[in-house]
C-alpha cells in the first residue's frame, strides 16, 4: 500500500514562488556585507556535540531542550548546528587563522532547534550571520550595527527597533550573578520550574524568560548598570556616541541578556512587534571569551545572526517592495513537431547569441492553443513561434504576450538582433514592445 511521507514538523519545504523573495533577501544582504569588507566562510552542518554545550552553555535553552543530536554510527555524539558562532570559532582555530587580519566573515545556511513550531519559529530556519574577530571595539560594534540598519534600509523593512544592552566584563557578569541569585531567592515562591532550574546555575536566564506571570518579577530586578566596570561603561557609551552621530535610533534595555552564555559587553536585538512573540529579527553581541576558550589565542569576538524567515514573513506584508521576478523571458512554442529539431538548434543559437535571456521552449508537443495558453502563464513578456509555414521560410513569428501589438514575422538569422536592438524583452528594457 503506498503512503504519504509528509515532512518532518516545523521544517519547512520553500516553493518556487516563494523564492524571489528569499533570492532578494539573499543577495540584498550578501551583496551589503560584501560591501562592508566581509568574506564568506562555510561550515559542516554536524559538529561534535561537545562543541555547543561548551560555548553555548549547558543551562541554555539551546543545549537543554532544543538541539538535534544524536549518536552516528561509530558512537561518536553529533549536533545538528544550533548556531553559527561557534562553529566559525572552532574553524578559525583548527585553520590556524586567528590573527589572520582579514577576520571579518559571513556565514549563511540552515539552523536546528527543537522548538515548538509556531509563526516566524521552525526547527530548521536559515541565518545570515556575521563574526568579526581581533577588534576590541567599540568602533566595530557600532559598525556592525550601522551595517544592519543599512540591510533594512536596502530591503525597504520598516518598523524594527534596535534594543541594546551591556553585559560588562566577567568580574560585572560575576557580580550581578550573584546580585540576581539574591533577588530571585528572595521571590522564590514566584518562580517557574524553569527559572527555579536557572536560580544557582544562570540566573541572568531568568531575565530572558518568555513566561508572563514573572514579567512583574524581572521587571523589578536589579540591574547590570550597578555592577557595570568602568571600562565596559566608557565602551557602551563610546559605541552610543557613533550610532548617535550615525542617526541610529535605539533603546536600551536593561534586561536584554540573550539566549546564549558566551557574550559580554555590548548585545543587541532588532525587534519587531508584528511576528508575535517572535520579536527578535536580528540578534548578536560580543563574545571576547570564547576563541581562549577553545584553546585559542586570547581573541575579541563580534557577531549576529538575522533570522531569514521572520524577515521574509515582514517582508512578505510589503506590497512596496520590488521584487526581481524570475519568469522566462521568452517562450518558444513548436506548432509542428516537425520542427522539434530546428526549434532546438535556434533555441541553442539564441542562448549563444543574447547570453542574458532566459528563454523557456516548449517540451512535450500539443496543439497550438494549449502550447500558448502554457507561453502566457509562464509569465514570459515574449512568444516565439514555429510552425510549418516558418520551418519552411526560416523565419519565426514573434508575439508580445503582455500587449496587443500585431504578430511579426523574422527571419532565423534576424532574430537575435530583433530581440536586442527593439527592446523586446526586459533585460533590454523596462517595457517589451513590439
Ligand atoms: P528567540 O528568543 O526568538 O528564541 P533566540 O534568542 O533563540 O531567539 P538567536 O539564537 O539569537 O535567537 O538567533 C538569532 C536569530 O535567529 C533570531 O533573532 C531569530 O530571528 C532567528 N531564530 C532563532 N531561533 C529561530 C527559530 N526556531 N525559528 C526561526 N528563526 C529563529
Ligand atoms: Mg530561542
Amino acid at each position: 500500500m503506498s503512503q504519504q511521507i509528509k515532512a518532518i514538523r516545523g521544517m519547512h519545504d520553500t516553493l518556487p514562488d516563494e523564492m524571489p523573495l528569499w533570492h532578494f533577501v539573499e543577495s540584498t544582504i550578501i551583496q551589503t556585507l560584501h560591501n562592508y569588507g566581509y568574506r564568506e566562510i562555510r561550515t559542516p552542518i554536524l559538529e561534535k556535540t561537545e562543541l555547543f554545550k561548551h560555548s553555548i552553555g549547558e543551562t541554555t535553552d539551546i543545549v537543554t531542550k532544543e538541539m538535534y543530536t544524536f549518536e552516528d554510527r561509530n558512537g561518536e555524539l553529533l549536533t545538528m548546528r544550533p548556531e553559527g558562532t561557534a562553529s566559525c570559532v572552532r574553524a578559525l582555530i583548527e585553520n590556524g587563522l586567528v590573527q589572520s587580519n582579514h577576520n571579518r566573515l559571513w556565514y549563511y545556511g540552515p539552523m536546528f532547534r527543537h522548538e515548538r513550531p509556531q509563526k516566524g519559529r521552525l526547527r530548521q530556519f536559515h541565518q545570515i550571520g556575521i563574526e568579526v574577530f581581533g577588534i576590541p571595539g567599540p568602533d566595530i560594534d557600532a559598525e556592525i550595527i550601522i551595517m544592519c540598519a543599512r540591510i533594512w534600509k536596502a530591503l525597504s523593512l520598516d518598523g524594527i527597533k534596535l534594543e541594546l544592552n551591556t553585559l560588562g566584563n566577567p568580574q560585572a557578569r560575576q557580580d550581578y550573578r550573584e546580585r540576581l541569585i539574591e533577588y530571585f531567592s528572595d521571590n522564590r515562591d514566584q518562580l517557574d520550574d524553569d527559572s527555579l532550574n536557572r536560580l544557582n546555575k544562570n540566573p541572568m536566564r531568568i531575565l530572558d524568560s518568555k513566561n508572563p506571570d514573572l514579567k512583574k518579577l524581572i521587571e523589578s530586578a536589579p540591574q547590570m548598570a550597578e555592577s557595570l566596570d568602568d571600562e565596559s561603561k566608557d565602551h557602551f557609551a563610546t559605541m552610543q556616541t557613533i550610532l548617535d552621530t550615525n542617526g541610529i535610533k535605539y533603546q536600551i534595555n536593561p534586561r536584554l541578556v540573550r539566549g546564549l552564555d558566551y557574550y559580554n559587553r555590548t548585545v543587541f536585538e532588532w525587534v519587531t512587534d508584528r511576528l508575535g512573540a517572535q520579536s527578535a529579527v536580528c540578534a548578536g553581541g560580543r563574545y571576547d571569551g570564547m576563541v581562549e576558550h577553545f584553546g585559542g589565542p586570547v581573541t575579541p569576538g563580534i557577531g549576529f545572526g538575522i533570522g531569514l524567515e521572520r524577515l521574509t514573513l515582514l517582508l512578505q506584508e510589503n506590497e512596496q517592495i520590488d521584487i526581481p521576478q524570475e519568469n522566462p523571458d521568452i517562450y518558444l512554442v513548436i506548432a509542428t513537431d516537425e520542427a522539434i529539431d530546428a526549434a532546438m538548434k535556434l533555441a541553442e543559437t539564441l542562448r549563444d547569441q543574447l547570453p542574458e535571456i532566459r528563454l523557456m521552449t516548449h517540451c512535450g508537443g500539443g496543439n497550438f492553443k494549449k502550447q500558448f495558453k502554457k507561453a502566457d502563464k509562464s509569465g514570459a513578456s515574449l512568444a516565439l513561434i514555429l510552425g510549418s509555414k516558418e520551418l519552411e521560410n526560416q523565419t519565426i513569428g514573434i508575439k508580445s504576450l503582455r500587449t496587443d501589438a500585431e504578430q511579426i514575422e523574422v527571419s532565423w538569422t534576424e532574430l537575435a538582433d530583433k530581440i536586442r536592438n527593439n527592446n523586446l524583452i526586459g533585460c533590454y528594457s523596462s517595457k517589451a514592445r513590439l
